[in-house]
């Protein structure tokens, strides 16, 4: 099953998305958010943040 991907060109490290995360799969590095595949567990119901 796929993960969330962050599309890196797009993003531009507000960190929105750190604290909507469920499983807190999502951190912000040197301006840019990424995704621990390992703890994202797709869940996709997060829609406003
Ligand atoms: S930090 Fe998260 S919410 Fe903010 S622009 Fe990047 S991906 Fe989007």
């Amino acid at each position: 099953m796929a993960k969330a991907v962050v599309n890196q060109d797009a993003c531009v490290g507000c960190e929105s998305c750190v604290g909507a995360c469920p499983v807190s799969a999502i951190s912000v590095n040197d301006g840019k958010a990424s995704v621990d595949a390992g703890t994202c567990e797709r869940d996709f119901t997060v829609k406003n943040f």
